[in-house]
């Protein structure tokens, strides 16, 4: 059923500035709200159609101030008209239920973790009675969430989840791939992730995969080539190669669409992206 799915437009989600990448990395790490929404209409004019998005407070550390990601859901969705706008709730760990506090702005999706693994220097906590209350917050506001699988048993949980009702569709599920002290680029785990979803979800469930690091154009080459959707951007990679620092958001995106003609897969327009998402289709565009 591969081929099927090979002609399915593809999704390019991406993740503009995650919680860890700095200035000092790479200065187009947009850190502002203003420069997160100039840095994403570049990204969406350039074929993405997901904004996965995290917020940083004054000093550029890592938050989850609802106020924040309102005033960046409000300015991507005048400025990226019809983009899918996807908040993370995974970005601070320890941080318990204020990680769900942008919740009820009811953002198109959010991300879920569903459990727990290794980071480089720590670990990422995701407590079963937390996990279960972000579910139950994302069925209240109506809320889509993309799961992230830092491991198999995190697809085997969403599974379950959805069995009980606590994810109220088919679960769309992410691989991340090449955390340190977490699930490596492995193809044949890459290969048994996309066979146990569509075990779990039917043979034209969608999935996305994200390298981290060098490894983001090897998960986008694997993704397109696969018949999956992709994501890119600046929180997972700050380069463009091994010398060269990104420009842009934009350029990564660019990569990706660069693998979609190769492999003769058309970029998902935003339309297309919602459609096989099941998400409404705002007024406004
Ligand atoms: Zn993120």
């Amino acid at each position: 059923m591969k081929d099927a799915n090979m002609t399915k437009p593809c999704i390019i989600c991406v993740a503009i500035t995650g919680s860890l990448p700095t200035k000092e990395n790479n200065p187009a790490v947009p850190i502002t709200v203003a420069e997160q929404i100039e840095s994403t209409q570049e990204a969406f004019e350039a074929g993405a159609t997901i904004a996965h998005c995290h917020v940083r407070d004054d000093e550029g550390k890592p938050t989850s101030d609802p106020e924040r990601f309102g005033r960046l859901k409000e300015g991507l969705e005048k400025h990226c008209p019809g983009m899918i706008v996807q908040l993370s709730t995974g970005g601070r760990s320890g941080a318990g239920q204020t990680r769900g506090g942008m919740l009820p702005l009811s953002p198109d999706m959010a991300s879920l973790s569903v459990g727990s693994n290794n980071f480089p220097t720590r670990v990422y906590e995701n407590p079963p009675e937390l996990v279960d209350w972000l579910a139950s917050e994302m069925v209240k506001y109506g809320v889509k969430p993309e799961i992230e699988a830092f491991d198999l048993s995190h697809i085997l949980k969403a599974a379950d989840m959805f069995k009980k009702g606590q994810i109220a569709e088919t679960p769309y599920v992410q691989f991340v791939m090449g955390v340190k002290n977490a699930m490596p680029v492995d193809r044949d785990v890459f290969e048994y992730y996309i066979k146990t979803v569509h075990r779990l979800f039917g043979e034209d469930a969608n999935w996305c995969a994200a390298g981290i690091g060098a490894h983001q154009i090897t998960l986008n080459d694997w993704a397109v080539s696969s018949g999956g959707h992709a994501r890119t951007g600046l929180e997972d990679n700050v380069r463009i190669d091994r010398d060269t620092l990104a420009p842009s958001n934009a350029a990564l995106v660019q990569r990706v669409v660069d693998l979609c003609d190769k492999y003769e897969r058309p970029v998902a327009t935003w339309q297309q992206a919602r459609e096989m998402l099941n998400l409404k289709v705002p007024a406004v565009a």
